[in-house]
């Protein structure tokens, strides 16, 4: 785990938990198996011991987006069922077939490479048919979806486990999209019905669907952000109480006084208009932490919300304490989570980034050592 004396004092925890009541959470409000989303290095909590954490949780499920992080999952021991949500390449399937992964089939032409590897593997593959209800990414369009199913239902080399397609708009609970694309969803697999087959696994609720439109819950959730405790629009009335797992932190590493009118960092872009107190943080956009947050993100210092000032650098940036401010060398500074009764949420630094939480969790890199609590 942690070994904090050859370590950066830099560091994201990881309060497992966390996971464990916000996996709790999700499934009682949705009743029915859980996939969890685990792509992109599990939102920036760290692939493989996230994964490992909610596969003892007896998660239903795992998804990731790309063929490799699949495959690193397989090769840490873990043997929970994983869907890859991405496009395929027709020279990736054999990766899929051999590290047991299932398959996200989003054409016929790709059924029909899925089709060929198998085969010449002499062994099935299991699929998931990507149905495009308005996303106008992968998938094949609803209203141009029967061929397509019909071929894969007809398929000795594919074992059709789930069709599914993916909300645009849940995270607003007010926009019509979401139940337009539920009913073109339904149309789609109607089809299985009328030909005759069993029903594969329907999916379709993103974290947006799992929080505010029960009718897409359907026979399995896929939820990511939620699990993590953050919400998909910070703005919407959770409906379900989830806590954050994660919380950044770091420590001063210098202090001094800036005289007015002497500018900080990169661009000279910020000086204080009377002397005052300024600490130095090791970390900075070379980890993930975002330049955007520039003289306008806050930091929790000795319990008081303390403001950025000048750029954010490579790896430091620096901390106006004002001028009667005190911090010593090496006291905690928290980024993201709580410190004395005080909190910093991802959605904050996102709302202040001008980003989403989304790309302030997954920006965070590997140069951040992990430390995993609780479990
Ligand atoms: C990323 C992703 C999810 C999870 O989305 P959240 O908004 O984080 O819940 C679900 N399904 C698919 C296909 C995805 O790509």
């Amino acid at each position: 785990m942690s070994e904090p004396f050859d370590q950066r004092p830099t560091r994201i925890r990881v309060d497992l938990d966390a996971l464990t009541h916000n996996l709790g959470r999700i499934r009682a409000h949705a009743g029915v198996p859980v996939l969890g989303v685990v792509k992109a290095n599990a939102y920036g909590h760290g692939l493989v011991p996230v994964a490992r954490h909610l596969a003892r949780q007896g998660i239903d499920q795992l998804g990731v987006a790309f063929v490799e992080e699949g495959m690193e999952l397989r090769r840490a021991g873990i043997t929970t069922p994983i869907l890859v949500m991405g496009g395929i390449f027709g020279p990736q399937v054999a990766q899929f077939i051999v590290h047991d992964l299932e398959i996200t089939v989003s054409s016929l032409d790709k059924l029909r490479q899925v089709e060929a590897a198998a085969q010449s593997l002499g062994r099935q593959a299991t699929i998931h048919l990507k149905i495009d209800t308005g996303m106008e990414r992968i998938g094949v369009h609803s209203y141009s979806a029967a061929p397509f199913i019909e071929a894969a239902v007809a398929s000795r080399w594919c074992r059709l486990k789930g069709i599914y397609s993916h909300l645009a708009c849940a995270d607003d609970p007010a926009s019509p999209m979401t139940l337009e694309q539920l009913d073109r969803f339904l149309d789609a697999c109607a089809h299985i019905t009328r030909i005759g087959a069993p029903m594969p696994v329907r999916h379709l609720a993103n974290s947006g669907g799992v929080l505010h439109f029960p009718q897409t819950h359907l026979d399995m959730v896929r939820p990511g952000i939620l699990l993590y405790g953050v919400l998909p629009d910070p703005a919407s009335i959770p409906a379900i109480d989830v806590r954050p797992a994660l919380s950044l932190v770091s420590q001063v590493v210098y202090f001094k006084v800036v005289r007015a009118g002497h500018p900080v960092s990169y661009g000279a872009t910020w000086a204080p208009a009377a002397d005052t107190r300024v600490v130095t943080v090791p970390i900075g956009y070379g980890d993930g932490f975002p330049r955007a947050l520039s003289s306008r993100g806050q930091v929790l210092v000795r319990g008081q919300r303390r403001q950025l000032v000048g750029r954010v650098c490579m790896d430091q940036f620096m901390v106006d304490l004002g001028p009667a401010g005190t911090a010593y060398n090496e006291d905690e500074v928290v980024l993201v989570g709580s410190q004395q009764g005080e909190a910093i949420r991802a959605e904050d630094l996102a709302r202040l980034a001008g980003t989403i939480p989304y790309e302030i969790l997954t920006g965070l890199n590997q140069r951040i050592p992990r430390e995993y609590r609780g479990g």
